[in-house]
């Protein structure tokens, strides 16, 4: 089966800094894949480059399909009400709105569809950035932290949210996140990048909704990967 990401061989410079490292990746269709890593690692630079924002590469990264990216900032616009920041990157299109309802539906948002973006809370913002990103039907859906600046019950609510939109829709997904239990609970595999190179891939059989305590075992040799012993946690 082809891979809705392959990726081999990738390097990628800035000056005479190299920030990914002669990477290779796939994803099949429909898979759940976490990227884990230490601020600086490089997974930023990695989703940049599959969501076709940075071409400036060595190696191959081809990615099969329509690619969707929200980010940890939702980047909406303010002069647009709700419903016309689902529909943004569509293009002009006739049936804008009833586009844009249906996926505001999907993430519970219908009813602010006429609203002005700052009138949403931290986490309504980002499910409008969620719905913006799923109204193009994507094969392909990156997140970089798209949790990491909400509290953490809304930061739960958030990962059942991507998880059935998810189940719904099977996109392949690249979830970047720096919460390790955020990974275990939602992806399939987990990688660990460390200066620019994947130092470790975990695999998650166990079906879901996930509980975290069938993870421990791999929750520990994940902390270890990022250079945290359980002397630190405790
Ligand atoms: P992460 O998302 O894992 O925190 P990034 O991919 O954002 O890391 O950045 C990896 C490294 O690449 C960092 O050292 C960062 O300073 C550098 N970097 C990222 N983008 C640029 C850029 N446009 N120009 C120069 N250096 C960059
Ligand atoms: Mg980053």
């Amino acid at each position: 089966m082809a891979g809705t990401v392959e990726i081999h061989g990738l390097t990628k410079r800035f000056g005479d800094r190299t920030v990914l490292e002669n990477l290779d990746l796939s994803i099949e269709p429909g898979e759940f894949v976490a990227l884990l890593g230490r601020s600086g690692s490089g997974k930023s630079t990695l989703l940049r480059v599959l969501a076709g924002l940075d071409s400036e590469i060595d190696g191959e990264a081809v990615v099969r399909g329509t690619v969707s990216v929200a980010f940890q900032q939702p980047r909406l616009l303010p002069w647009r009400k709700v419903w016309r920041n689902v529909v943004l990157g569509l293009g002009k299109q006739s049936d804008d709105r009833r586009l844009a309802l249906r996926a505001l539906e999907e993430v519970r948002l219908v009813d602010h569809a006429d609203d002005w973006p700052r009138t949403l809370s931290g986490g309504e913002a980002q499910r409008l950035s969620l719905a913006r990103a799923l109204v193009r039907e994507p094969d392909l859906l990156l997140l970089d932290e798209p949790f990491g600046a909400l509290d953490a019950l809304t930061r739960i609510a958030m990962q059942r949210l991507v998880e059935d939109l998810w189940q719904r829709h099977r996109p392949s997904v690249l979830l970047v996140t720096h919460d390790v239990d955020e990974a275990l609970l939602l992806a399939d595999r987990v990688l660990v990048l460390d200066e620019g190179r994947i130092v470790s891939v975990h695999a998650l059989g166990h079906p879901r909704p996930r509980r975290l305590a069938d993870h421990m075992d791999v929750r520990t040799k994940v902390l270890a990967d990022l250079g945290v012993t359980e002397d630190a946690l405790a």
